[in-house]
């Protein structure tokens, strides 16, 4: 066991785009939801090896009082055997924060916690924007926020953004990408809005209140933020995340080359190279199937040899690794090639920012010419 999720399904609202699972909370049971996590890790058992990513995610992981994420990362590592390698010292242990729970105190327990990553839900610097999204942080916090964590000593500093808004928002997006490269943050992840059912943005689109711009000004903005970060320094080191050398997210990057990994917490995914399980999402029956002693396993999937490599191409695509030229059909390639969607260079093909913009084309025929569909 070496990548660690621990998923934290707390927020203080919905923000109108998003559908996962959360629970809304004014009060969040930091007591109890360290205990469940902690008795989901014991039970599950996988406590041999040496960590080396471990990664809060939500939900609002930084909505846990400091302490309680002290303590939780305290316990869980304490519960890891074999402790003279259970905690590599060059571990990558990352925090998904708002920008309005970070400050000087909050920063100094989580890096006595062993916080050393943060990825900051920033998304617009634009407080009408952040307003529109339901966000609860205002632009000035976000500048302020990086600043406490610097200050108090994490410089690895991830940036989201979400591009691709409804025209009528007259979202400045270069000017967003220029305020965000001014804060100098070592990675930053973009995000096309989606529209995801039951969502505030999905209703708001069926009574015609507003309206997904058209697929060019997708492709114009995720082009321009291509060009415009690579220019400051930044490589894309996948389809929607860029970084400064030396700070890729190396726990997502375990996700892109299908290591395995093991999540707890309500929704969190595991995958151990053969099996894939998942937990019920919703916090109530989670802490429920903890406390009355049941897994809180909700289904898993065996993936056969063709689906694992098919997975594997996928993946692998989406990276600027790109896939082995062998496992690409030649005829196809000399129309990529020339359309310039993807390079081929040292035996590999890669697909280039516009080959990254028809992804979903460009697998689906992949898988098409191997006779194969992806699910
Ligand atoms: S903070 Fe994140 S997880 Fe929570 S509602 Fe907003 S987008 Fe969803």
């Amino acid at each position: 066991m070496r990548h660690l999720y621990l998923h934290v399904p707390f927020c203080v609202r919905r923000c109108s785009y998003c559908d996962f699972s959360i629970a809304v909370r004014k009060r969040i049971p930091a007591g109890e939801y360290v205990n469940a996590v902690l008795q989901e890790f014991v039970r599950r058992g996988e406590q041999e090896g040496s960590l080396e990513t471990l990664y809060l995610g939500g939900g609002t992981p930084s909505l846990l009082p400091p302490e309680a994420i002290q303590s939780l990362l305290h316990e869980l590592t304490r519960q890891i055997r074999n402790p003279q390698s259970a905690i590599r010292n060059d571990m990558e242990t990352t925090l998904e924060a708002n920008p309005e729970d970070v400050s000087a105190a909050s920063v100094r327990t989580w890096r006595a916690a062993g916080v050393n990553r943060v990825s900051l839900g920033a998304q617009s610097f634009d407080d009408r924007v952040l307003q529109w999204m339901h966000r609860s942080h205002d632009a000035a916090r976000i500048g302020a926020a990086v600043q406490a964590l610097r200050g108090a000593g994490i410089d690895n500093i991830s940036l989201d953004l979400i591009f691709a808004l409804p025209e009528e928002l007259h979202r400045d997006w270069e000017r967003d990408l220029d305020m965000a490269i001014s804060l100098l943050p070592s990675h930053l992840s973009l995000y096309g809005l989606t529209v995801e059912p039951r969502t505030p943005l999905d209703r708001w689109i069926s009574r015609g209140a507003t309206k997904l711009p058209a697929d060019d000004r997708y492709a114009d903005e995720y082009l321009y933020a291509h060009r415009r970060l690579t220019a400051n320094g930044y490589h894309f080191y996948e389809v929607s995340n860029a970084s400064l050398n030396g700070f890729i997210s190396r726990h997502n990057s375990a996700y892109w080359s299908a290591r395995p990994y093991l999540g707890l917490g309500p929704a969190a995914h595991s995958f151990d190279g053969r099996v894939r399980r998942w937990n019920v999402s919703a916090w109530e029956a989670y802490r429920r199937a903890i406390s009355e002693g049941r897994s809180p396993i909700e289904s898993e999937e065996v993936l056969t040899g063709e689906q694992r490599e098919l997975e594997g191409l996928y993946l692998a695509l989406r990276t600027a690794e790109g896939v082995s030229l062998s496992a690409c059909p030649p005829d196809r390639l000399t129309a990529w090639v020339a359309a310039g969607w993807v390079v081929l260079d040292g035996g590999r093909v890669r697909c280039t920012p516009e080959g990254w913009l028809r992804l979903d084309e460009l697998v689906a025929k992949l898988f098409a010419t191997k006779g194969l569909s992806p699910s």
